[in-house]
């Protein structure tokens, strides 16, 4: 197994951060009062590579990982892990 670049500690996996901002609209109805509406974006796919960053999950630090298939070679221990 890989061992993190930033603590030194062996990975068995990684953690993939996404964004999980939500939007929804914010109405007003027919008395006045506001409401919230249709959620219109949603979260970030885990499975879409444009988005997200990897970490290591012992010390938290950002891997300079920045797509899924670098992350699996990183697991591989394909990728020089120092
Ligand atoms: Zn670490």
């Amino acid at each position: 197994m890989p061992f993190c670049p930033e603590c030194g500690e062996e990975i068995e996996a990684l953690r993939k951060v996404i964004s999980t901002q939500v939007t929804f609209e914010f109405f007003l109805n027919n008395l006045g009062r506001g409401f919230y509406g249709e959620q219109i974006s949603d979260p970030e796919d885990p499975h879409d590579p444009n988005y997200g960053s990897f970490q290591c999950p012992e010390c938290g630090e950002e891997l300079p990982l920045d797509t899924d298939k670098k992350a699996e070679a990183f697991l591989r221990g394909e990728l020089p892990s120092a």
